[in-house]
């Protein structure tokens, strides 16, 4: 994995596969927002796949299904802290560089799948500029979003992070909303307005990391 610093104390976790990511940030992601495990302090990686396999009813698919990452810095305090007791070789990976670089938010993906950027980007923007966050904030309000926030409820969200996904959700994912039947044509307007606050704050200097990644997979 390669921590990349997109812009000013944003960071991007980068995997080679899928499977590493998930592998590697599932329990990050998951005690910051999965409804369920919030609260549940230390909880491991097998009891939360017990629970994942009760409540959708199927296997296992997590490590192939969810692509992409956004966390908040003080989520990994509880594991720096010991909270989360032993932790697995490859959060331990995390730690490591997210103690070095001291990072405000950090988002990941991989190789396999760099269209979930775009998404994670602006979860990461949402998390750490005030001022993009009530802009985004003002925007969806204008919009009917009843059935993304549905949706988004079922599935384990918490209730913290519902309208920023609806912001990212709209900014970069229309297809997605289509797929779930949960589109709306004058969402179309809404991604406009999202994008151009969303291009507006992101940095040009990201360039740089992506010319990074590219000379390293020459
Ligand atoms: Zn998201």
């Amino acid at each position: 994995m390669k921590l990349y610093n997109i812009q000013e104390k944003i960071y991007m976790a980068y995997y080679d596969t899928a499977q590493e990511a998930a592998r590697s940030l599932i329990r990050f992601q998951e005690f910051y927002d999965n409804e369920v495990f919030r609260d549940k302090v230390g909880f491991t990686i097998k009891e939360y796949r017990e629970w994942y396999k009760r409540k959708w009813k199927s296997r296992f698919d997590y490590y192939s299904s969810i692509v992409g990452f956004n966390i908040p810095a003080f989520i990994f305090e509880y594991f720096i802290e010991g909270d989360f007791g032993r932790l697995t070789k490859r959060e331990q990976e995390v730690i490591r560089k997210v103690k070095k670089t001291k990072p405000a938010y950090v988002i990941g993906i991989s190789k396999q799948n760099k269209s979930a950027i775009k998404h994670e980007i602006a979860h990461a923007l949402y998390g750490t500029k005030t001022r993009y966050r009530m802009a985004a904030e003002k925007i969806i309000l204008k919009y009917n979003t009843e059935k993304i926030h549905r949706w988004l409820k079922k599935d384990f969200h918490i209730e913290e992070t519902i309208a920023d996904e609806i912001h990212a959700y709209i900014m970069d994912d229309l297809d997605h909303l289509k797929e779930e039947d949960i589109y709306r044509e004058e969402y179309i307007d809404a991604q406009k307005e999202l994008r151009e606050l969303y291009n507006r704050n992101v940095k040009k200097k990201r360039y740089k990391w992506q010319k990074m990644q590219e000379e390293e997979e020459k």
